[in-house]
């Protein structure tokens, strides 16, 4: 959403509302309702203007380790200082780029802070459950629907070399 940020800029009003519906990007495998409202509100307080925004996205994903379908809701919530073009040196903004948001003209683009936002604050794997145990790495069951009956302990074929080394030093 772009937003015309003239009359905060001609000082015509102090605070403009913000209020619409985001149709977020998929963001790697994970889907969001489209239907996520978000709400905030830039303020101007004798030229100091700070963007101040929140939405709760409804998502879709899968289990990192054991693929079953998750989702759920994800609050987020922020707030930015907001500059106009030229108020602050290009290392400045690469520096505080989770700080500040930059007018171009007498627009504002809101969803760019807010993408941004979400690939800070958004989880990087989602979980069925915190301790989910994943699949058998045999039979590619999910651990968590109870034993599948593979055989538990096999040594890994990197670390059975190792064993070899070890039971041969025994031996000496
Ligand atoms: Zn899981
Ligand atoms: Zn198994």
């Amino acid at each position: 959403m772009v937003i015309d940020a003239g009359p905060l800029l001609r000082g015509e009003v102090n605070r403009l509302d913000i209020d619409y519906m985001l149709s977020a990007e998929p963001l790697d495998g994970i889907f969001f309702d489209s239907d996520a409202h978000v709400s905030g509100v830039i303020t101007d307080n004798a030229g100091y203007m700070r963007l101040s925004l929140k939405v709760n996205l409804k998502y879709r994903g899968e289990c990192a380790r054991c693929l079953a379908p998750v989702n759920g809701v994800f609050s987020l919530a922020f707030e930015r200082t907001v500059v106009t073009e030229g108020t602050l040196t290009d290392e400045q903004l690469d520096e505080g780029f989770d700080e500040y948001v930059v007018i171009k003209g007498i627009y504002l683009d809101v969803d760019e802070p807010l993408r941004e936002e979400l690939l800070l604050g958004f989880p990087n794997k989602l979980l069925c459950s915190d301790d989910c145990q994943g699949l058998c790495p045999k039979c590619g069951k999910p651990l968590k629907d109870g034993d599948c009956g593979c055989p538990k302990k096999e040594i890994d074929p990197r670390l059975a070399i190792l064993k070899t080394y070890f039971d041969k030093k025994e031996e000496k």
